[in-house]
């Protein structure tokens, strides 16, 4: 019992080997599921397909940009192993590579060099120099079929570089033993559009494992990114849509013997590409296959033939470009206007960056130009906080970009500009502070809109901390209520507490800190907004006053606490927050002007304007 069931693990660790998986299928299909309308376009691109006539003679360089996203040091492969897969792939597109003498002679008359060359990107989408390899380290351990973690700087993975002018190739460790998958053409997002390798099945050297150690999964895998089918159509004696392939059963594995019949066919062409054999056993694509490919590329794929990724350059002296907006951000609500852009700028040139001038702008309107002075060696950045941009509207395109480094012109403009897509809210961007006493757990704070819903509240505080939150709040009005709980205020005989609500704007203080006792009720409208009026049983006069008020209304406070009257002016901003002393308040020192009464015992709330006039 005990040696059939070694046996058993035993055979079924050598099928898991030897089974040959590719995902490309199984992720159309998924497409399909949730984008309908996608089956339509593509049938629209098979019809095109069909009717294209191959322009013969032609050659093209594919820039290859690899995407090295490893968690351990094993998966981080060399370069001269990415170099290996980019010869095995320029070899199997043009029908160079020594195996090719290993096709049957009756296949020889449709087998073909498809004129598809690959190389190592030479420059970047923004015209920088670099060698086409980027090595992102992650903390997954492995990613699946069916997520798109590993197309996005943002979930642990590697985010393309344009998909259209680009071939990107992701190489990870991938679940389930599926050695890779690609993205057929209209199949899917632009941001997901390329080829992912499993790392152990990518080139010659290095991670590759037998039985699919000669980089022929990327040679089948971008065979899906050029619109090749599998040989046997995904379906019993299917259709790969290719005329000189011959109908096969099934896909193949491991190796066969020539011919292998099925579906009456005169030989399965198991050594092509877009079978399932192993490396060592396919070495051709066919004529029929070289049309789909050209079609794909003329009717989708037509940004890679003007693409100058191939196209070697060079570092200019003096070259500054913008690399990221870190703020706005849509993590945090933005307040509509003004906006404080906080950019990266980078010296991309080989002499130091002493000035730049930074051009910025919402929507292409009105731009703002800032002078940047510092000292950048080679590749250094330096995070700016520019000054702010007013906008109007939640939806807003923010460009970004450098104009003149060093005072000389820009070599290289493709690295200047940076563009970033936010929305934002209404409203005003204000600050509160709150600094605690030696007693914090005695202070508790609400801050509310006027219709007393709760925006924010604060206890179980740190003892002489300060406490400051931002918030983008619509231009209402609102209420800050703070308490303590001993009935001792929280200033200054313990400690010097104090609160207040300022603009994180401008330098305008809407609340301002009060000495009180149990609790204090502060008020504050945003961009002139008032009050709304509320002045039931409550009457007031004379109204306009040289000063002095008489409050007509029942002040009554149950437990015989004080009441205020608080003063707020016409821009919503508290100025007086006064005792009621025998219904009478003074506000002969206040300027001549409209403002607003407020008086809230603990069942009524009494809002009136005001006019002072001396
Ligand atoms: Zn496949």
């Amino acid at each position: 019992m005990k040696q059939l069931f070694f046996l058993f693990l035993f055979t079924s660790t050598i099928l898991l080997a030897q089974e040959k998986n590719c995902g490309s299928n199984l992720r159309l299909n998924k497409y399909y599921k949730t984008n309908p309308e996608a089956k339509k376009i593509r049938s629209t691109l098979e019809e095109k397909t069909t009717k294209f006539q191959i322009q013969k003679e032609i050659n093209t360089t594919i820039p290859v940009v690899v995407h090295v996203v490893y968690k351990n040091g094993n998966e981080n492969i060399s370069n001269a192993q990415i170099q290996s897969q980019l010869d095995v792939l320029n070899k199997d597109f043009t029908r160079t590579n020594t195996d090719a003498f290993n096709t049957p002679a009756d296949f020889l008359p449709v087998v073909s060099n498809t004129q598809i060359n690959f190389c190592l990107a030479q420059q970047s989408p923004k015209g920088n120099p670099t060698n086409g390899i980027i090595r992102k380290q992650t903390t997954t351990n492995s990613f699946p079929l069916f997520g798109n973690a590993i197309y996005y700087d943002s979930l642990g993975g590697s985010t393309a570089w344009n998909t259209q002018k680009y071939l990107n190739i992701w190489v990870a460790e991938i679940e389930n033993g599926i050695l890779g998958w690609a993205q057929f053409p209209a199949a899917g997002d632009t941001n997901t559009d390329g080829v992912v390798i499993d790392f152990e099945h990518f080139g010659t050297i290095g991670t590759a494992i037998y039985p699919y150690d000669l980089g022929r999964t990327a040679t089948h895998e971008v065979g899906h990114w050029f619109n090749l089918y599998h040989i046997w159509g995904d379906n019993s004696c299917g259709n790969d849509y290719v005329n000189d392939t011959p109908i096969q059963e099934q896909g193949n594995f491991g190796c066969k013997i020539h011919p292998h019949i099925s579906c009456n066919n005169s030989g399965d062409m198991f050594m092509n590409f877009m079978d399932y054999t192993n490396d060592a056993c396919m070495n051709s694509f066919t004529e029929g296959q070289k049309d789909r490919i050209w079609s794909s590329i003329s009717n989708w794929r037509t940004g890679l033939l003007t693409s100058n990724g191939c196209v070697p350059t060079t570092i200019p002296n003096s070259d500054a470009g913008i690399i990221s907006i870190i703020e706005p951000n849509n993590q945090n609500s933005n307040c509509a206007s003004p906006i404080y852009p906080k950019v990266v700028l980078k010296n991309y040139g080989l002499t130091n960056l002493n000035t730049v001038t930074i051009e910025y702008n919402i929507n292409n309107n009105n731009s703002t130009y800032y002078s940047w002075n510092g000292d950048l060696e080679t590749n250094e950045q330096d995070t700016i906080l520019l000054s702010a941009l007013s906008s109007t509207g939640t939806s807003h395109l923010l460009n970004v970009s450098t104009q003149n480094p060093n005072n000389s012109t820009d070599i290289n403009p493709s690295n200047d500009k940076e563009t970033k897509i936010f929305s934002s809210i209404s409203g005003e961007q204000v600050q509160l502070n709150i600094m605690t006493d030696n007693y914090a757990l005695e202070t508790s704070w609400i801050l509310l809109d006027q219709n007393n819903n709760t925006i924010d509240s604060g206890d179980s505080l740190t003892n002489n901390t300060l406490y400051q939150n931002n918030y983008c709040l619509a231009y209402e009005c609102y209420k800050f209520v703070i308490n303590d709980s001993h009935g001792d205020g929280f200033c200054c005989n313990f400690g010097n507490g104090n609160f207040s609500v300022t603009s994180s704007i401008v330098n305008n203080q809407y609340v301002q800190n009060v000495p009180f006792t149990f609790t204090d009720t502060s008020y504050f409208c945003l961009g002139n907004t008032i009050l709304t009026e509320k002045n039931e049983s409550f009457k007031i006069h004379p109204n306009p006053t040289n000063g002095n008020l008489w409050i007509n209304a029942d002040l009554t406070h149950n437990n015989n606490t004080p009441i205020f009257a608080r003063i707020l002016n016409n821009l919503g901003q508290s100025v007086l927050s006064t005792k009621i002393v025998n219904n009478k308040i003074d506000l002969s020192h206040l300027n001549n002007g409209v403002y607003q009464i407020l008086i809230e015992t603990e069942t009524k709330q009494y809002i009136h304007k005001i006019i002072i006039q001396k």
